[in-house]
């Protein structure tokens, strides 16, 4: 069995290799290391390894593992799950980004809970790129008036775009929601420079989205192993 260090510098080792192969920038794509549903032990061997961005998909369980973590205060917590608008509080205070935002009232909550001695929680709209109904996100013709709403919330910055593309789908298919989303997001880079992040890419096809594009890949299994 490898160990979390182990596995990451084999992720960053790759991520590095594809972003030179794919023409891009070295260090223009973050690792976030989804640790839902893995134990605080885990998070602390990968803080050791280097690794600071994590990521967390329900909310009392990663408000638990914030606190049990505050001293390692320079962890950037992200919480990248469906947010019901009873539980933003949690998310307003307790984390750094929250990356699925698919409507204004959520939006107009966060700003509201969000402490002013605090810096602006980070959003990325999720994009439903392949308008699948179990999934939440925005379609992308909604993109640019939820960008537009968000502008009136100053406690909330709108970083960019996340997107989690359908899992079993062709390689053109992909190549399509992958390009797609790419597309969106320099439309919105154009008209808010606050948007920077692309957040694209998991286990299964971080380097497709690497090479269109992401900003920002959020492995889970990859790092920590598969979850029960
Ligand atoms: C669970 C999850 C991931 C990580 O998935 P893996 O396939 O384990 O890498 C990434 N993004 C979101 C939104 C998730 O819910």
């Amino acid at each position: 069995m490898k160990t979390i260090a182990e596995r990451l510098k084999t992720a960053r080792d790759y991520i590095e290799r594809t972003t030179i192969d794919a023409h891009r920038p070295t260090k223009s794509v973050q690792l976030l290391a989804v640790s839902k549903t893995k134990p605080v032990s885990d998070i602390e061997q990968a803080y050791e390894a280097g690794q600071r961005l994590f990521g967390e998909n329900y909310v009392q369980e990663g408000v638990d593992k914030v606190q049990a973590l505050e001293h390692l205060s320079d962890i950037e917590w992200h919480f990248i799950g469906p947010l019901q608008s009873n539980k933003t509080r949690l998310v307003a205070e307790h984390f750094d980004w929250f990356q699925a935002l698919d409507r204004e009232k959520i939006a107009r909550r966060l700003h509201e809970q969000r402490s002013p001695h605090k810096s602006p929680l980070n959003v990325t709209i999720q994009v439903n790129i392949d308008d699948e109904h179990s999934k939440s996100g925005v379609s992308p013709d909604d993109v640019m008036a939820l960008a537009d709403a968000i502008q009136q919330y100053p406690r909330i910055v709108l970083r960019g775009l996340m997107a989690i593309p359908k899992a079993d789908s062709s390689d053109a298919q992909q190549y399509a929601s992958f390009s797609n989303m790419l597309a969106l997001f320099e439309r919105l880079k154009q008209q808010y420079q606050t948007a920077d992040t692309l957040s694209m890419g998991m286990s299964s096809d971080w380097q497709q989205a690497i090479i269109h594009g992401s900003t920002m890949i959020r492995l889970g299994t990859a790092i920590f192993g598969p979850r029960q």
